[in-house]
């Protein structure tokens, strides 16, 4: 099998990350399925590839900027030796992805299938909205030391370990309030943890949970060099797995503010950047704050009167007077006019 080398830095000048992916995308029509590549920075690298045959894929890689393995593929491998930065495996759709060393902030982030594996800490929301197709086999994430703050966010399936190897100097392996907002899925975690949102709790392994981290984690400590930990990280005695409440106990509901108000701006990193009062407008807003306003035009109008029925919030009058706090902008006067008489922007 022919191997690709790329080097994507020659006398001091740089592939642009448009050129490489068009040289990788080039060399497997011509039925290349294996490449080395020496990185420098480009991103997006060994996602979004595939065969016409649908062929498996291998990436050895060095060096590679943010998206590494973003949307790949079922049978795509991706090895990254060393580190890499923000959204290893942004919606992963099947590869399996392995960093040997850290993983930047959003690893994992949306993954949909397929296994990254990462040999040392990953950063912010890593995990974040992941999620599980019922048709396929669920994602799995797994980290070796431990994951930044607001991991987990809003994930909705899907299963991340985390091992908290070397971590005996952190208050928490999860950082601080992850999983907010978590409705599906399974986090198993070695360590201390704290500040977990009030969504989730936290369970003692059964009999399935040891055989799955038995079963998958030889081969996540094969694929990052460090199948020495494995009788260390096999010890369950510091082990548990944080899944969400049952939806029974979550029956006490609150509005969106509140929730804004008790949940997403505490400690969190948008009340320092924006104004926002944690109003939640519904979804059809009249008046000032709807997205459209239409206008008429007299000129145009043959006086049919289809807007006048046809308008939801009877914000149109018999002259044609629009009714500010009654019109939600929703454009149906202007799709039923037969001149185009309203105009809607
Ligand atoms: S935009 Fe919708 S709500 Fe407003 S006047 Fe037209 S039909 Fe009525
Ligand atoms: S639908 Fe058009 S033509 Fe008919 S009354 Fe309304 S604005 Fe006039």
């Amino acid at each position: 099998m022919t191997v690709c080398k790329i080097k994507t830095l020659k006398n001091n000048t740089r592939m642009s990350t448009q050129e490489l992916l068009q040289t990788i995308s080039k060399k497997i029509e011509e039925g290349v399925t294996d490449f080395d590549i020496e990185a420098c920075g480009q991103h997006d690298i060994g996602g979004s590839s595939w065969t016409k045959s649908g062929g498996s894929l291998t990436f050895r890689i060095t060096n590679p900027g943010q998206r590494v393995g973003a949307m790949a593929m079922d049978g795509t491998k991706i090895i990254v030796e060393g580190s890499a930065p923000a959204d290893v495996g942004w919606l992963n759709s099947g590869a399996e992805i392995t960093v040997k060393g850290d993983g930047g902030d959003t690893s994992a982030h949306c993954a949909a299938g397929g296994k990254i594996y990462i040999g040392g800490r990953t950063g912010t929301r890593s995990g974040a909205l992941m999620k599980h197709d019922p048709k396929f086999e669920p994602p799995e994430f797994w980290v070796l030391k431990n994951t930044g703050s607001f991991s987990f966010e809003f994930m909705s399936g899907g299963i991340a370990v985390i091992c908290g190897y070397d971590c005996n100097e952190l208050q928490s392996v999860l950082g601080n309030r992850s999983c907010v907002g978590m409705v599906g899925g399974t986090v198993y975690v070695r360590g201390r943890i704290y500040g977990l949102a009030s969504c989730v709790e936290t369970v003692k392994l059964n009999k399935f949970d040891k055989d799955f981290l038995k079963s998958g984690m030889k081969h996540f400590l094969q694929n990052i060099g460090r199948t020495e930990l494995e009788q260390e990280l096999l010890d369950f005695s510091d082990w548990c797995k944080i899944v969400p409440l049952p939806k029974e106990s979550k029956i006490n509901k609150i509005t969106v503010k509140e929730f804004k108000a008790a949940e997403w701006f505490k400690d969190g990193l948008f009340g320092d950047l924006v104004e926002d009062n944690g109003e939640v407008f519904s979804l059809a807003q009249p008046g000032k704050a709807r997205l459209r306003t239409p206008v008429w035009n007299k000129t145009k109008c043959v006086n049919c009167k289809l807007c006048i029925k046809n308008c939801p919030q009877k914000a149109i009058k018999e002259n044609y007077l629009l009714i500010d706090e009654k019109c939600i902008g929703c454009g149906i006067c202007s799709a039923v006019c037969p001149v185009n008489a309203w105009t809607i922007s």
